[in-house]
């Protein structure tokens, strides 16, 4: 974040001197153009008497040119001397930010055609999950990528209610939670019962006009009595009110409107959860995660290759370092081999032995002796075929 500030602060400079230049390129143009105008005027009267340039005119006739000449010298020369402080911000860019990253980056990491489709349909999956629908149908005609409407539609789906909870119009998210009612209880959640909750308070908010509307709605809270007893006791309660204005009784945090807001991140997230899409897209979880390991890696990179530790990291499948994203960003268990200590892999899986402990397979393999395998923490003897794989 600082070195943003580092780069705005020489951004902002620049700014600066590009608006003094302007107001000062305005100011003597504007007096160059009231005293040529005032030159022509008299140039004209004396055309029109026939009368010949006297001495005193030529002399303010040459004094204006040299006035306009050294006016404009001036002014080029001003904007010269503003392209230091713009190469000052590029310098200020190269400063602060790291230019090369591919360092950290395997070779040809994205070459392979099957690579880059991988990429552009993460690309595509974000923008569909963003609501840009047209990009993301502009991006797929153009990588010729195939995307069949059953990917596309639960995305189309969301949106469409995301849009209309943002335009304040429930009606969607509604119809969608009534008809997906039991997957939502199956979820523990209260979407339902939020969405009937605030309509409620939107027909509250007419005032006492709407005292008749809100009250038959309220049976809509029936399904709910034993789950939400507290809160619809709070919202029939503020009814008390109507006459006067919920804005101005104790109830008046009803009517906030972050509640919109809440409720946009609700439907999100069970809609999600529902339809078995991450709330967050895999290239936006990718993104902010490579936002915490580059600078690390980058460090790590400069460490390896100043003490000339050649072939320690091969960018094979493993990264030379832990590096702690948070528990937000932990979705796949791992496994380390507790006798060769590295992590498991495609390559070399974890494998349960028939007394329960768990191994490499590299490891098993380097342990058979004569046929046999010896597990390395009980004594038991057994069938190194009989190992299963695991797979967390
Ligand atoms: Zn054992």
């Amino acid at each position: 974040m600082e070195r943003c500030v580092g780069v705005e602060w020489e951004l902002e400079k620049v700014l600066q001197r590009f608006r003094s230049y302007g107001e000062s390129l305005d100011r003597s143009l504007e007096t160059l153009l009231v005293s040529v105008k005032q030159l022509r005027e008299e140039l004209c009267s004396h055309a029109l008497q026939g009368v010949p340039l006297s001495p005193a005119l030529s002399l303010m006739m040459s004094q204006r040119c040299h006035k306009i000449r050294e006016t404009v010298q001036k002014l080029a020369s001003d904007h010269k001397d503003m392209h230091s402080s713009v190469s000052r911000v590029g310098k200020a860019i190269d400063r602060n930010f790291e230019a090369e990253v591919c360092a950290v980056v395997a070779d040809g990491m994205w070459e392979a055609t099957e690579k880059q489709q991988l990429l552009h349909s993460a690309i595509m999956e974000h923008l569909y999950q963003q609501g840009h629908l047209a990009v993301a149908e502009e991006l797929s005609q153009e990588s010729a990528l195939n995307i069949d409407t059953s990917f596309k539609q639960p995305f189309l789906e969301m949106n469409r209610i995301l849009e209309a909870l943002q335009a304040r119009d429930l009606r969607p998210a509604l119809e969608w939670a009534i008809s997906n009612r039991q997957g939502l209880q199956e979820l523990n959640s209260s979407l339902e019962f939020r969405l009937h909750r605030l309509h409620f308070i939107n027909l509250l908010s007419g005032g006492p006009n709407m005292q008749i509307e809100a009250l038959t709605y309220a049976r809509q809270f029936q399904p709910f009595a034993k789950l939400h007893q507290q809160d619809i006791q709070v919202i029939m309660g503020s009814l008390v009110y109507l006459q006067h204005g919920i804005e101005n009784s104790p109830y008046s945090y009803l009517l906030d409107t972050e509640q919109w807001t809440d409720i946009s991140e609700q439907f999100t997230r069970d809609a999600c959860c529902l339809l078995g899409l991450s709330v967050e897209s895999p290239l936006s979880v990718g993104f902010a995660s490579g936002c915490v390991a580059l600078p690390v890696l980058m460090n790590i990179k400069a460490v390896i290759e100043q003490r000339q530790y050649t072939g320690v990291w091969t960018h094979k499948d493993e990264l030379p370092i832990e590096i702690d994203l948070g528990r937000k960003s932990g979705y796949h268990s791992v496994f380390a081999c507790p006798i060769l200590r590295q992590q498991t892999s495609d390559s070399n899986p974890p494998i349960k032995l028939v007394c329960g402990h768990v191994i490499s397979r590299d490891a098993l393999n380097k342990l058979i002796n004569g046929g046999k395998l010896k597990c390395p923490y009980c004594p038991m003897e057994q069938n190194p075929a009989d190992g299963k794989r695991i797979i967390f």
